[in-house]
């Protein structure tokens, strides 16, 4: 028998993969959705972190390897509007006994370095639908209660622009992304915790049927971390 024939008998056509899967930037996708204290007619002065869900997708097996999750009890504003708990689902009673959020932010950060996501800076990226997460409310929330804001959360992974560059269609929201991709919508809409587990779903959509490498597309400041080349993607909120 031919070298060729052996290989081809040891390698079956049927289990060659389709396109070549891409290689990942990051070993795991974290994936946060705040959800802050808001009315209907204005933006509330400050707005305050109520919700912090975050979910770790390794992109290894392109499953979910752990999950933080925690309610906020505002600090400025502690009782939460009608139209907050309509949005969001969040009820007064469930954020009344629970930590501050420089508290919460702490545990967070001692869960990022137990899963050892940030060994080395490039080992993994947050990932969220839209900018306002980390490029308005994360910064705003740390001026507040005097935190220095950490590197790590300083560039990110903008759902919405990774979705246009892999389909070429610039979805609206959350829902339009879930729509085009034919994913049914899990749970209650502007739940921090249930919009996290949709945003997974789209990812693992994406990285089926578009073969995406999911990489940078935002960042605070472009020119001092060397992202220049990323410019034009992280500056809409
Ligand atoms: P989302 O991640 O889309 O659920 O929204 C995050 C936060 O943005 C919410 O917790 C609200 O504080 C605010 N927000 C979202 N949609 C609205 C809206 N229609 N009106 C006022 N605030 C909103
Ligand atoms: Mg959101
Ligand atoms: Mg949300």
């Amino acid at each position: 028998m031919s070298m060729a024939h052996r290989v081809l008998r040891r390698y079956p056509r049927t289990t060659v993969n389709r396109f070549q899967e891409v290689v990942q930037k990051f070993d795991y996708l974290l994936v946060m959705d705040f959800e802050a204290t808001c009315d209907r007619h204005t933006v509330l002065n400050p707005q305050e972190i109520i919700e912090l869900p975050c979910v770790s997708l390794s992109t290894s097996n392109w499953k979910i390897k752990d999950t933080f999750h925690a309610y906020i009890k505002p600090r400025i504003h502690p009782k939460l509007t009608p139209f907050c708990t309509e949005l969001t689902g969040i009820m007064q009673e469930t954020v009344d006994n629970q930590p501050c959020f420089s508290d919460v932010f702490s545990r967070f950060r001692e869960w990022l370095i137990e899963g050892e996501y940030f060994d080395n800076s490039d080992k993994s990226s947050f990932v969220t639908c839209g900018n306002w997460d980390l490029k308005v409310m994360l910064p705003n929330q740390c001026n507040l209660d005097n935190i220095t804001l950490p590197d790590e959360f300083k560039r990110w992974i903008e759902l919405k622009h990774t979705f246009c560059d892999s389909t070429g269609y610039y979805p609206r929201n959350l829902k339009d992304m879930l729509t085009r991709l034919d994913l049914p919508f899990q749970g209650r809409l502007h739940s921090g915790i249930d919009d996290v587990k949709n945003i997974v779903s789209i990812i693992q959509a994406l990285k089926d049927k578009y073969n995406t490498q999911f990489k940078i597309t935002s960042s605070l400041t472009n020119s001092a971390l060397g992202l220049s080349n990323h410019k034009r993607s992280g500056v809409t909120i």
